[in-house]
């Protein structure tokens, strides 16, 4: 069985995909996500303590909600993938 060499993963979901996953692709194909993906390249290993992390997440979870839906659809929010990649990326953390 070949390797599976996945180059780029949703924000909202967590998605993983390969470059044949993707092809011509216009949104994630798992969640319908349109927000612009990672790149698997730019994954990295940090050092963060889990206070950081926390009171990053908490701040992240209420700026979004500020903003609310209307402001998730405006050229910030499409970049970073509307509200969804925040609540994506805050649903991954382990508890
Ligand atoms: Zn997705």
């Amino acid at each position: 069985m070949a390797d599976r060499i996945e180059v780029q993963w949703c924000t909202r979901c967590g998605a993983r995909f390969t470059s044949y996953e993707v092809a011509g692709a216009t949104c994630c194909p798992q969640c319908g996500c349109s927000g612009v993906p990672c790149s698997t390249k730019q994954d990295m290993v940090i050092e963060v303590n889990w206070h950081e992390l926390r009171v990053l997440g908490i701040w992240a979870s209420n700026f979004a909600q500020k903003l609310g839906a209307e402001g998730c659809r405006g050229a910030a929010g499409k970049v970073l993938g509307g509200c969804g990649a925040v609540s994506g990326a805050a649903g991954r953390l382990p508890r």
